[in-house]
């Protein structure tokens, strides 16, 4: 069975005093559902990059510290110099981030994240040994015409035809249809398992055994009430969380029905 991952992309929100209300709270939560009894499963939390030395500092004070991994919700595409507002991998790695988010919808909308940026954000993820989260999905009006598959395959093979084997074997997938991110609409398990399945086969003409160990996340408005259907999907294998995650009862709540379903 694949390793399971849950994690929490708090997007643009938080603030210092939030992060210790969430970390006193989380750690509470973590004992209460004893999410240390799944030994399979991580939980990655992904705060914005100027909160998380606090998301640490607080995560020590409340002793929920290590239980955890942390990731970045982005990366620069260059490895250092005249860039301003950027940050890069090496500063990730630095500060404690084991992951980073790689084309996000909103990413890609709002700030032209397209192929080649995720290329080379990717390249700059692996040459500091970073893990890239690469996140891949339709638009409403992609699917409504029928071509949802068209437009994930080509955003996943614009990845898998840059990279070897051994390299592709670092990322993990976020399968997060963009009329879901946000909106209170999920895709029904059925729904997102049929593109689960499409998006392993794609994986398989570069590598069956690539396909087969690939972590695929589901992403779009996934919370405790729609989680566990979802994770009771074969090629689902986890969750990328966004609304939901800023409450740490209910981030707690789906990080403890994915590892249920890694022991049921
Ligand atoms: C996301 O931001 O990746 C996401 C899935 O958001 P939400 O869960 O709020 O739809």
């Amino acid at each position: 069975m694949r390793p399971k991952i849950v994690a929490g992309n708090w997007k643009m929100n938080g603030d210092q005093a939030f992060v210790h209300d969430y970390m006193s709270s989380f750690n509470e939560c973590w004992n209460e559902k004893r999410l240390d009894q799944f030994t399979d499963l991580s939980v990655i939390i992904v705060p914005p990059a100027i909160l998380i030395s606090s998301v640490q500092e607080n995560a020590k004070r409340v002793g929920v510290n290590g239980r955890f991994e942390l990731a970045s919700q982005n990366v620069a595409e260059y490895s250092s110099g005249a860039y301003t507002g950027e940050i890069s991998a090496s500063m990730l790695k630095d500060s404690g981030c084991r992951w980073s988010l790689v084309g996000h919808s909103e990413r890609r909308a709002l700030f032209g994240d397209q192929t080649i940026v995720i290329v080379e954000k990717i390249k700059q993820l692996l040459t500091e040994g970073l893990r890239p989260i690469l996140c891949l999905g339709e638009t409403l009006e992609e699917r409504e015409q029928g071509k949802a598959e068209i437009c994930v395959k080509s955003q996943l093979e614009s990845v898998l035809n840059a990279f070897s084997v051994s390299d592709l074997r670092k990322l993990v997938l976020a399968y997060e249809p963009v009329w879901a991110i946000g909106t209170g609409k999920t895709a029904s398990p059925e729904e997102a398992q049929a593109m689960h399945q499409f998006i392993r086969s794609v994986v398989a003409s570069k590598s069956q055994d690539l396909a087969e160990a690939m972590i695929v996340l589901y992403g779009g408005s996934v919370n405790s009430g729609n989680a566990e259907s979802l994770f009771g999907q074969s090629d689902i294998d986890g969750a990328l969380v966004g609304g939901a995650s800023l409450k740490p009862d209910e981030f707690a709540e789906i990080c403890a029905q994915c590892g249920q379903s890694t022991v049921s």
